[in-house]
């Protein structure tokens, strides 16, 4: 959705709101597709004293693959973005969102905002065990044997000088 702010910049106090969905379903991030859902972006743009703030939240849920694991899994977002609003497309400020001609992409905007506060490894839960380096098990649902068969540190100095 492209917003046309003209009437919000022009005029002190004025307010629009929006409230619409965006299909990312073929974006690519994290080597797959994961906006399974459509994006929910609602929010307002107000011209207050002179200044234009946005704000605006975004709901979705992501289809995932654990960084450590590979499960898939599912999870739900829920983020709350604002920014200065200003139509120079000059400025050099990176907090500014800018709005050329008073005509603001809002689709572009949140998309930017999701996918910088998304964190680069997605994780199914904080102390997922991961696979087992050697034989492949997922150590989150099967004990494997392999990690009995390593020789204690100490045991190896041990052994390295009785060669
Ligand atoms: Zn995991
Ligand atoms: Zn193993």
């Amino acid at each position: 959705m492209v917003l046309d702010l003209k009437q919000i910049f022009d005029i002190t106090g004025e307010k629009k709101s929006f409230d619409y969905s965006l299909d990312l379903s073929d974006y690519p991030f994290y080597g797959t597709k994961p906006f399974v859902t459509p994006v929910h972006i609602a929010g307002d743009v107000q011209n207050r004293a002179g200044v234009v703030n946005l704000s605006y939240t975004v709901q979705f849920t992501l289809k995932l693959a654990c960084d450590r694991c590979l499960c898939e899994f599912f999870r739900d977002y829920e983020k709350s973005f604002s920014a200065v609003v200003v139509r120079d497309e000059n400025t050099d400020h990176d907090e500014y969102a800018v709005a050329p001609d008073s005509m603001l992409d809002m689709d572009a905007l949140a998309v930017s905002d999701i996918v910088l506060d998304l964190p680069s490894k997605q994780l199914c839960s904080e102390d997922c065990k991961g696979l087992c380096p050697v034989c492949g098990k997922d150590l989150n649902h099967e004990i494997c044997q392999c990690q009995q068969h390593e020789i204690d540190p100490r045991l190896k100095v041990l052994g390295d000088l009785l060669k």
